[in-house]
């Protein structure tokens, strides 16, 4: 049932290649695709809003995560949730590999979309995106796609991951959010470590021997020479007379000198301030389709956490990493 190319779509501009032209279906947009399950579509638009308005439109069909999909310009989006830019033969090897998965697959009608369209092409990943106009900084467009309802795409594919419906595949990113609001929008800011005013400068103090006056080596300055502003020592030497301290930052606040400033993070979503060590760590992944999310992709449910039984014992395929067992 999968195997004419009956199945092949090209959507939006028509190519300028024939040999295209006689292979796919043209369809103006998305609506005209039919709903069963299997295909391969190509979008093919000029500009990316346009792309990327074509890409939303075909995941919000139901099992579209069954076909393949590719674009003939990238976007960020498409580089996400697509299976490439489209090539005659990454096309068919792609339209090959998840025919046959297809077929085999017993449980096509229920699987959960996210399962299945992992399962169907080994090469998709779970993508995060980069917007810095979102709070979050990163999403997974893919979950977005999937489940449109979802106010967290992070901490979806935090939950998969931890059931081992995904796995982590490649670290991209460490963020961090603030803890009231989980924002990514955050300022840094050196502060006085003694009163946490904002208002510091650095300057070059220098530190007179003779009377211990520590001051803005500008008020040492007396016609062209240096002399303690207090005691009226002359300073000649560095290192004999005076020298120069480690604490080079003063508080125009509180007047306090100080070597390293402290620092703040402020939210910009939400004007919090917090210590830096309470901003909350995010590690952003790369994911594929882990233990269990492969077990629900042949087997059609998720494993039940198997009850103890009275010996004790728990079927050890059940644990995700064997090498858990027995430590
Ligand atoms: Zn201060
Ligand atoms: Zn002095
Ligand atoms: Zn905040």
């Amino acid at each position: 049932m999968l195997t004419s190319n009956s199945h092949f779509f090209w959507v939006g501009n028509p190519a300028d290649d024939s040999q295209i032209n006689e292979k796919f279906t043209q369809l103006e947009n998305i609506a005209g695709l039919p709903s069963a399950l299997g295909g391969l579509v190509c979008i093919h638009h000029d500009n990316a809003e346009e792309i990327d308005a074509s890409l939303k439109a075909f995941y919000s069909r139901p099992g579209s995560w069954s076909w393949c999909v590719f674009v003939t310009k990238a976007t960020p989006l498409s580089e996400c949730v697509t299976d490439g830019v489209y090539d005659e033969q990454l096309a068919s090897s792609t339209w090959d590999g998840m025919r046959s998965r297809l077929e085999t697959m017993k449980h096509r009608s229920t699987v959960d979309p996210l399962v299945g369209w992992l399962g169907v092409n080994r090469e998709r990943r779970v993508k995060p995106l980069k917007s810095i106009t979102s709070t979050s900084i990163y999403s997974y467009p893919i979950i977005d796609l999937f489940f449109p309802d979802l106010s967290s795409t992070y901490r979806y594919v935090l939950a998969e991951q931890k059931q081992g419906v995904l796995e982590n595949d490649q670290l991209i990113d460490r963020i961090r959010v603030c803890s009231k609001c989980n924002s990514g929008h955050l300022n840094y800011i050196e502060v006085c470590p003694s009163c946490s005013s904002i208002d510091i400068e650095s300057q070059s103090s220098l530190h007179c021997f003779t009377c211990g006056h520590v001051g803005d080596q500008q008020s040492f300055l007396r016609r062209g020479k240096l002399e303690c502003p207090k005691c009226l020592t002359q300073l000649r030497h560095i290192g004999v007379d005076y020298d120069r301290p480690l604490e080079n930052h003063v508080c125009n606040s509180c007047s306090h000198l100080f070597v390293e400033a402290s620092t703040v993070s402020h939210c910009l979503s939400c004007s919090s301030q917090i210590a830096v060590e309470d901003l909350v760590v995010r590690k952003i992944y790369k994911m594929s389709l882990g233990e269990t999310g492969e077990y629900t992709f042949q087997h059609g449910k998720v494993a039940q956490a198997p009850t103890l039984s009275i010996k004790g014992k728990v079927d050890v395929s059940f644990f995700p990493e064997p090498a858990c067992v027995g430590q």
